[in-house]
């Protein structure tokens, strides 16, 4: 009697709380599938568990690496060019000068003293009377030449091939050998250079880089390119 009493209660309480007792039968199955796929993910992906240490992995590796890996990169960007690691720019060689004549290696431009249109490979500086040539950056002086096409010219290397050439001036006051600081006075400009007597007075000013000419508004800071 008892045993089936209790049996009874038993059904009675299965009957009554089905609910609860299938609810907590799919929990346990749920909770047992997470373990398996649990458990069955860490084994397949064995690290997976590492991601948490990762960040840690990472940002310990971070500062040394990035520096170390970045730090060589631009050491070796800066290493060819150690001898001028800032950007060379020259100052106009002329004070309040006015360009009366543009560089045109590309283009013709007409010469009032050759009475035709040429190439002109510099810029042509006007200064006012007695206005005085100006060293465009600094260098050594190495050539202090006269002909009659160019007049006197001094020449001012600046090193890795820079050469400035400052033709046209009355008289020189350097001396080949000399060290000139920028903006160093090199002589009053004038009129020596026949090929552009016709021009006045003025500096004509060239620029070149390894034996060839080129645009001296690569340099200048002034000026259309
Ligand atoms: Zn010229």
């Amino acid at each position: 009697m008892k045993g089936k009493g209790n049996a009874q209660k038993v059904k009675a309480f299965f009957k009554k709380n089905i609910y609860y007792i299938v609810m907590i039968v799919c929990i346990l199955a749920i909770a047992a599938m997470i373990t398996v796929a649990v458990v069955l993910g860490g084994e397949e992906t064995a690290p997976t568990p590492t991601p948490t240490p990762t960040p840690g992995d990472v940002t310990d590796q971070n500062p040394p690496d990035d520096s170390d890996a970045v730090n060589p990169g631009d050491d070796d960007t800066n290493t060819p060019v150690d001898g001028t690691p800032e950007p060379i720019v020259f100052i106009v060689p002329v004070e309040g000068a006015t360009v009366i004549k543009d560089y045109a290696m590309d283009s013709l431009v007409w010469s009032a003293t050759l009475k035709q249109y040429s190439v002109h490979p510099g810029i042509d500086f006007q200064g006012a009377e007695g206005a005085v040539a100006l060293a465009a950056y600094e260098g050594v002086v190495t050539e202090v030449t006269y002909d009659q096409l160019n007049g006197n010219v001094v020449k001012i290397d600046h090193g890795d091939g820079l050469v400035t050439i400052y033709s046209s001036l009355e008289e020189p006051v350097v001396t080949e050998g000399q060290t000139v600081e920028q903006g160093a006075e090199l002589g009053v400009i004038g009129t020596t250079a026949t090929k552009e007597m016709s021009d006045g007075n003025h500096l004509h000013f060239e620029v070149s880089l390894n034996g060839e000419i080129c645009n001296p508004y690569d340099y200048l800071s002034i000026g259309d390119k």
